[in-house]
Parts: C-alpha cells; sequence; structure tokens
C-alpha cells in the first residue's frame, strides 16, 4: 500500500484537489446539477467530446445519406474497427484484436459458444455465482444448446461471505472435466478486481480456454490482454467507457485464434475487402472484426469516439492511480472520522 500522508482538514482536500492532474477533465463533462454523479459503474456522463462525434455523424448522415458509409474523414463502413483500435490501446491489445461491436450479453453469446468445444470428458464452463446474472443466462443457454444440463455442467467457484472470490478456490476447480472458464475482472458487488493473468496462466497449464467479462474494469484498470495471453474477453461501454446508455460494446479475441469459425456467423464479420461480393458461403475476417454479426449501429457508437479519445489522454494508469488515491481517503476518513462519530460509530 502506499502511505499517502492523509490528512483530515478541509484544507488539505482541497490542496489534493488542486494538485490533482486529472482535475482538467472535470470541465469536460456535462455534469447534473446539484448531484455528487457516483453512478459512473452504471451509467458513465456525456462528455463535450463525446456530443461532438454524434452530432458530427448526425450531420453526416443529413448532408450524405447513403454516401455517409464509405465518405467522409470517418467512413462508417469501418467505424466498428477505428473504435476497436482506439479501444485496443486501452486493454494491451493490437488493432486487430478489438471490434466495437454488440452488446455485452450478445458478445457473451457469440465468443462463449465459439470457444465452448466440450467432449465427452471435458463438458463443464466454471464461472461464479457472483456475476451479473445476464452472463449466467447466456451460460445456461449455451449449454442448453447442446443438449447439455447446466444443473449438472455450469460449476460455480465458492465465494467468500457471498461477497469475494478465492483465485487459489478457483484455480482448485479448474480441472480435466472443465471445458471454458468464465469470469468477470471485478465482482460488482464488492468491488474486488481479480487477478485476471494468475487465472489465464492457470487454466492454460490445464489446457483450458478463459474468458472474462470487463465490462466494469475496462475504463478504471489497466488491462494487458496479450500479456496475459487472455483468450478472449468482451465489455460494456456505457459505464467506465461514459459511451451513452446501451452503446455499442466491445470484443476482444487474441490473434492466435483468428482461424476460429465465429460462433453467430454474420455479414459484417465477412472478409472487409469482399462482403460486397455478397457470396453464399461465409468467409470470416481473420481479425476480432470476424465476430461482428450486423451493420454496426452507427448512432450507439458515434459516442465512443470523444469518450474513448478523453480517457485516451488522460491516461489509464493516471486514471488507476487517482482512482486508489481517492478511495484510500475515502476510507481513511471513513476510519478517522465516522468511526469516531459518536452516532454512526458501530
Ligand atoms: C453491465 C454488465 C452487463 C450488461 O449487459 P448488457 O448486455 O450490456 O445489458 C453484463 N455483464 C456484466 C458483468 C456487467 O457488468
Amino acid at each position: 500500500m502506499v502511505d499517502y500522508n492523509f490528512k483530515k482538514s478541509e484544507d488539505f482536500a482541497l490542496k489534493l484537489d488542486l494538485e490533482d492532474p486529472l482535475a482538467c477533465f472535470r470541465r469536460r463533462f456535462h455534469i447534473p446539477e446539484d448531484v455528487i454523479y457516483l453512478d459512473g459503474n452504471s451509467l458513465g456522463l456525456l462528455s463535450k467530446e463525446a456530443e461532438e462525434s454524434v452530432h458530427r455523424v448526425i450531420n453526416e448522415w443529413r448532408n450524405w445519406g447513403i454516401k455517409g458509409w464509405i465518405e467522409g474523414s470517418h467512413p462508417w463502413f469501418y467505424f466498428a474497427e477505428t473504435l476497436g483500435n482506439l479501444c485496443a490501446r486501452l486493454v494491451g491489445a493490437e488493432p486487430a484484436e478489438v471490434v466495437a461491436t454488440g452488446s455485452t450479453t450478445v458478445n457473451i453469446h457469440s465468443l462463449v459458444n465459439t470457444f465452448y468445444q466440450p467432449n465427452e470428458s471435458r463438458k463443464r464452463i466454471l464461472a461464479d455465482a457472483l456475476t451479473f446474472p445476464t452472463d449466467i443466462y447466456a451460460l445456461r443457454s449455451a449449454l442448453r444448446l447442446r443438449d447439455l444440463d447446466p444443473g449438472k455442467n455450469l460449476v460455480f467457484a465458492p465465494s467468500v461471505e457471498n461477497r469475494f472470490l478465492d483465485e487459489d478456490q478457483i484455480v482448485e476447480m479448474m480441472d480435466n472435466r472443465v471445458a471454458l472458464v468464465f469470469l468477470p475482472s471485478v465482482l460488482y458487488r464488492s468491488g474486488q478486481l481479480l487477478d485476471m493473468q494468475k487465472l489465464t496462466e492457470n487454466a492454460h497449464k490445464r489446457g483450458i480456454p478463459i474468458g472474462f467479462d470487463c465490462s466494469h474494469s475496462v475504463g478504471v484498470v489497466p488491462h494487458y490482454f496479450d500479456k496475459w495471453r487472455v483468450d478472449f474477453a468482451l465489455w460494456c461501454s456505457y459505464k467506465y467507457l461514459n459511451g451513452g446508455p446501451g452503446a455499442t460494446a466491445f470484443l476482444y479475441v487474441n490473434k492466435r485464434h483468428f482461424d476460429r469459425e465465429p460462433a453467430l456467423a454474420g455479414w459484417f464479420g465477412y472478409v472487409k475487402e469482399k462482403q460486397f461480393d455478397l457470396a453464399i458461403e461465409f468467409e470470416h475476417s481473420e481479425s476480432a472484426g470476424g465476430w461482428q454479426i450486423s451493420s454496426p449501429p452507427i448512432l450507439s457508437s458515434a459516442p465512443l469516439e470523444g469518450s474513448l479519445k478523453i480517457i485516451l489522454e488522460a491516461g489509464i494508469d493516471a486514471i488507476r492511480e487517482k482512482s486508489l488515491k481517492l478511495t484510500s481517503y475515502l476510507v481513511y476518513l471513513i476510519e478517522e472520522v465516522l468511526s469516531h462519530h459518536p452516532t454512526i460509530s458501530r
């Protein structure tokens, strides 16, 4: 733990604000009046940059109609890949390994069904029961699609106090009956950040592919997917990425898997240069883009261009540093002030 040398006084808190290298970014967001907004983990706020990129796309549609797909400085036909390139820098991936597409749950269906390849002895999916329920619904339906009983084949890592997971216990469950591990990066109930590198190393030692739902970590925590050799990942963009309600999600596929057949094929996953040959045989792009299904929702993707640029400008390491410092200060104040408060202390 860093020793921040915190003090209780208001002067000290104001001094921290003055010294904060990220304080200037506050002005670039629209902040609802009279609230202290602590819901960025559920819906991030609108930035001026995101507002501008939405207006630009609206203008393109107004001025060009269908030509917007291929004309202008940001042709829509390549927009999913362009946003993927920006986001790849946030998660330690190569540009071709990330694409903006679908929604979190659709991407779980698409990637889990791609990477879950059960055989006679290995049928289990290892997950955790503390994760966001939609993840569990999707895993159960992947099993049912293969006529496998979710009651038997979906196994959950034991939780500690219904709030935390112990990585060592998860690793213990990675036995030769497990065909896939799928976990969240952060448990939304407790904020616990799992050690993705350790989990990936251990899954791979046992020959098991592993994927992560990073909805609660991308945008606030640095990721090194390539270095960790994570097989696949996906995340939403309306929480810490500030992409707006229901904005297009992202997915990551490690390049060593580019030759895999996407489980949910669609024409936007076709080899880009030949998509408009409109051939009847599907030939998927050898990139994360191969896992696209439909025409990209340009209006729900537009804000991401502005919002990702802000995050990249601030720098994910600086964001993480500030987040740790803010939280440490809150914990310090709770311990120093509230726990001695006569009506609040336990
Ligand atoms: C926010 C979140 C989702 C949301 O799913 P959508 O398909 O985007 O509605 C799913 N999983 C996790 C872990 C989340 O945090």
